[in-house]
């Protein structure tokens, strides 16, 4: 699935190394790091491969900060130029075998997890186990109990602790939810062995909540109403970072993007099977209560990146109406109509989460960095729908042959 190509120059591509633009630059590889980066040309020795970066932008390859992955998911991801997959929620079992197998396998996306996530028993989080897609899990309910959760889950391998914060009031289907005392134990701990705290909320009282309680990143906006004015500010002073996750809320309130995707010709043939089967799902049904517009979040977008808030993009894929790597370019797209410009989209995919994660080497073109590249037709700092048009991925240098079609 790649080549063993040791030393490799992109030449004369634009480049958007995470932070800026480079209208015109070569970048170097050897040995899977980013070597060289540069206007001026770079030489190439013998047995280097030479790609022509003319009319294409070269990418960081893209980071996926909201996502729940099983078998395939990784690969499926890498067929579309996400190099590295944050996992929000999963079997940590599944997960070990996963990251290991990525750890030596540049046909696969890389992967952190938070593995099992904090909720209270029969809470937000359970409905999985009912579905068959989680084994059970360990719950609390107490603040006592979170300093033995936190450490449970950082022996599983846990990079990060996700705290599942939902009443159900915003899918109209009420559920016990964590307290805030137990919330803040839970961040508290975390902190204290030095790792971040994700809170899952989808109601503007449950994101304030978990500001207060200083967790660093919320794994969706709300969508219950609009945002008090002050909430992005506190936001922002607190360094809590947000990733939208637009496009599964879309999907959520009804407005799919699978039929989109199933019909997009950059798309459609590197589909796997549970991709085609997850966008051919159609909508979630909600309660009946729960009757919502996209305009909110992409409205609460907008005073976030008023009010200096780092924003992340996440496709929240396995969800239904969603496909590992190709969602992720949608949520860009809609970062984009939120008010986002094409280079801070790209930032939300790139640099932002590996500064906010903690991914050295990572979501930068830069000399010493991994060589996760993305190249692609066309400019996405102008029109960001060209990230789906895909001439070439790299994986630690590796060549990534994308299943479904020749790679050009
Ligand atoms: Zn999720």
């Amino acid at each position: 699935m790649y080549d063993e190509e040791k030393r490799l120059i992109i030449r004369d591509a634009r480049v958007f190394t995470g932070d800026t633009l480079l209208p015109r630059a070569d970048v170097a590889v050897a040995d899977g790091l980013i070597t060289r980066v540069g206007t001026d040309p770079v030489p190439a020795g013998p047995g280097t491969e030479v790609v022509d970066g003319r009319g294409r932008t070269l990418l960081p390859g893209l980071i996926d900060a909201h996502a729940h992955v099983f078998p395939g998911s990784l690969e499926q991801a890498l067929a579309f130029g996400v190099t590295t997959v944050l996992d929000l929620m999963s079997d940590p079992v599944m997960i070990a075998g996963l990251r290991a197998r990525a750890a030596g396998d540049a046909a696969m996306a890389d992967v952190r997890s938070a593995g099992t996530a904090a909720t209270v028993p029969g809470g937000y989080g359970a409905y999985l186990v009912d579905m068959g897609y989680l084994p059970p899990f360990p719950t609390l309910t107490e603040p006592e109990q979170a300093e033995a959760f936190v450490a449970d889950r950082l022996a599983e391998g846990s990079d990060f602790v996700k705290i599942l914060i939902d009443d159900g009031s915003s899918t109209g289907m009420p559920l016990p939810r964590l307290r805030e005392e137990t919330v803040a134990a839970l961040v508290g701990h975390t902190h204290t062995r030095g790792r971040l705290a994700i809170a899952h909320v989808l109601s503007a009282d449950d994101a304030r909540l978990a500001a207060r309680a200083g967790a660093d990143v919320l794994a969706h906006l709300f969508v219950d109403r609009h945002a008090d004015a002050d909430l992005p500010h506190l936001l922002a002073e607190g360094g809590t970072a947000v990733i939208p996750t637009l496009a599964v809320l879309d999907g959520l309130f009804g407005r799919l993007h699978g039929p989109d995707l199933l019909s997009d010709p950059r798309v459609a043939p590197h589909l796997d099977d549970a991709s085609r089967q997850m966008l051919s799902f159609g909508a979630v049904p909600l309660g009946e209560q729960a009757r919502y517009d996209l305009d909110v979040p992409v409205r609460t977008v907008g005073m976030l990146r008023e009010a200096g808030v780092t924003i992340l993009a996440g496709s929240d894929a396995s969800n239904s109406d969603t496909a590992h790597g190709a969602t992720l370019h949608v949520e860009l797209e809609l970062l984009v109509r939120a008010g986002l410009t094409p280079m801070e989209a790209l930032t939300a995919a790139t640099s932002a989460p590996a500064d906010c994660f903690g991914l050295p080497g990572r979501g930068r073109i830069r000399p010493g960095h991994q060589a996760d590249l993305l190249l692609v037709r066309g400019d996405p700092t102008s029109d960001i729908t060209a990230t789906l048009d895909i001439a070439a991925i790299w994986r630690k240098g590796r060549r990534f042959r994308r299943p479904g079609r020749a790679a050009t």
